[in-house]
């Protein structure tokens, strides 16, 4: 499985990236990640892009297509990949097609996580709050500043991604509003509904996922009787409770009531119209 996850900084990616690793067993290739460690090695690359990075501003496109183009052939890749923080410009976009065409590859998805800009700037706050605790060294960019510049080339450069994959209907947008495990699973779903992943081979996902979807299909299909049953009687009671309203003239049974009961009541029987309100609920339900 070969996925994109597109969204601004803060927005979940890296962590969304890391969890799917575990549950697919494939890489997360995270150009970021990788930049970063070309600067702390002091290589080419890094000295060329560490200024740009602290700044906020992106790294030329052949540099990063350069080592997306390397990190693909990896072994560890074939399995499959996640790429995160890379396209960033359409160009970048451009070359991946064409470097996964000449690996003869296919892209299985582009997941958008969409998120309030409002709360970026406190998730980047807490990020650089949860690396001090663990004692990570925190990144030069993650400041007030450069986020601000970092969401302004996502807004001027990498949005329009948004609509380059969409017209070729490989976009898929996820509300990264919810809760990280939400997310997760929202992600798998939309997998699973795209074939990219097969719901027999991942065990604990497919639990989760699939037979969820089954097994809620199947409970539904065992209660029914119960539920038609219930919903018969129910629907007898309020009947009768209706009538009696009517036939009263009370203010006691509702408009709607009333107005049911009514029309069932000048049907049938109270048995015979309970009979009736069952069939045509479980008939509603077949349909389903
Ligand atoms: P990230 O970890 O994805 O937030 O990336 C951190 C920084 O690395 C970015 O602000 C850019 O300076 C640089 N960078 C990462 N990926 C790319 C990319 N695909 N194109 C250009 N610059 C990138």
């Amino acid at each position: 499985m070969r996925i994109i996850l597109l969204g601004p900084p803060g927005s979940g990616k890296g962590t969304q990236a890391q969890l799917l690793v575990q549950r697919y067993g494939i890489v997360q290739l995270s150009t970021g990640e990788m930049l970063r460690a070309a600067v702390a090695a002091g290589t080419p690359v890094g000295l060329k892009a560490k200024e740009i990075m602290a700044s906020g501003g992106l790294v030329p496109d052949d540099v990063v297509v350069g080592i997306i183009s390397d990190r693909i052939d990896q072994p560890d890749a074939k399995n499959g990949f996640i790429l995160d923080g890379f396209p960033r410009t359409v160009p970048q976009a451009e070359a991946l097609d064409e470097l996964l065409k000449r690996k003869h590859l296919k892209l299985d998805a582009v997941i958008e996580l969409r998120v309030n800009e409002s709360a970026l700037l406190s998730r980047v706050e807490t990020r650089v709050a949860q690396m001090r605790e663990r004692g990570e060294e925190v990144r030069l960019d993650d400041t007030p500043e450069v986020l601000t510049k970092r969401l302004a080339s996502y807004r001027s450069q990498t949005e329009p991604l948004i609509h380059y994959y969409s017209e070729r209907r490989k976009l898929s947008t996820i509300d990264g509003m919810m809760a990280i495990d939400e997310v997760t699973r929202a992600i798998h779903r939309q997998l699973l509904a795209l074939g990219a992943v097969e719901p027999k081979t991942h065990a604990r996902s497919a639990a989760k996922a699939v037979p969820a979807k089954k097994a809620k299909a199947g409970k539904k299909a065992a209660a029914k009787p119960a539920k038609t049953a219930k919903k018969g009687a129910k629907s007898a009671k309020t009947a009768k409770k209706a009538k009696k309203a009517t036939k009263k003239g009370t203010k006691k049974g509702t408009k709607k009531t009333v107005k049911k009961a009514a029309k069932k009541t000048a049907k049938k029987t109270l048995k015979k119209g309970a009979k009736k309100a069952a069939k045509k609920v479980t008939k509603k339900r077949a349909k389903r």
